[in-house]
Order: C-alpha cells, then sequence, then structure tokens
C-alpha cells in the first residue's frame, strides 16, 4: 500500500515543522495554514478516518483528542480559544487519508464553516 504523506512525515522521509511528538502522535505546522495558529495532530497508528476506527482504537482516539488539546495550549490558544476538526470523507474535505485533527486558532473563526 502507498504511503500517504502524513506516513512519510511520521517516518521521517519528508520534512515537517513539528509542534510535539510523543510515542503515540507527532503535531506538524500545516503546510498550507488556513489560521495564524494551523496545527495538524495525527496519530502513528495508520487509521484513515474516524469511520475506519473502531472500539479497539478507543485509547488512541483519546490520547488524539487530548494531545490536540495540549498542543492548542503549548501554542498559546488556551485562553482565547481556538478550534479543533476533522474532516471525514469526500464531502467533509478530508484529502490525506490518514485520520488528524486540525488545531486552529489565533484570529476568530467564523461559524458555520463555509
Ligand atoms: P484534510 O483536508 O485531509 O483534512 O487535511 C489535510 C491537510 O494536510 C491540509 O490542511 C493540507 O494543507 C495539509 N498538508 C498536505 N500536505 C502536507 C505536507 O506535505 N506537509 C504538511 N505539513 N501539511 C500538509
Amino acid at each position: 500500500m502507498n504511503k500517504t504523506i502524513f506516513q512519510k512525515i511520521i517516518d521521517r522521509e519528508i520534512p515537517a515543522k513539528i509542534a510535539h511528538e510523543d510515542e503515540h502522535c507527532i503535531a506538524i505546522l500545516d503546510i498550507n495554514p488556513q489560521a495564524p495558529v494551523h496545527v495538524l495532530v495525527i496519530p502513528k497508528q495508520p487509521i484513515a478516518r474516524v469511520t475506519e476506527a473502531d472500539a479497539s482504537d478507543q485509547p488512541v482516539l483519546g490520547h488524539l483528542l487530548l494531545s490536540a488539546a495540549a498542543v492548542a495550549k503549548k501554542l498559546g490558544l488556551g485562553q482565547s480559544g481556538f478550534r479543533l476538526v476533522i474532516n471525514n470523507g469526500r464531502d467533509g474535505g478530508e484529502t490525506v487519508p490518514h485520520l488528524h485533527v486540525h488545531v486552529l486558532g489565533g484570529r476568530p473563526l467564523g461559524w458555520p464553516p463555509g
């Protein structure tokens, strides 16, 4: 199976600016930021998307969400607020089939998203 761009980043085959890394996930700066802070938190376990996850992935998913919040706080968004986004499938806007949480902040974010 072809590696996704995120798997290549996890495997250090292509570079990325890393905001956080631990045993279970990596957080990188998005290459095309949509806000002053735009980080992607990516589980090292290659789950394609949330609809592909099952009960055995519960610890990874929990870790992912807690890590996203920790990264947001580390990057100074704890007081001002931020948005976590998971794009799932075509209409959700998913472009990379390796689960990731977008952390967006540093400006007021409109609602609903376009
Ligand atoms: P999705 O559309 O799948 O929810 O999000 C994929 C995100 O990955 C996009 O925001 C896109 O800018 C980002 N992205 C795509 N390729 C790269 C890359 O090579 N490096 C980094 N850092 N981000 C990437």
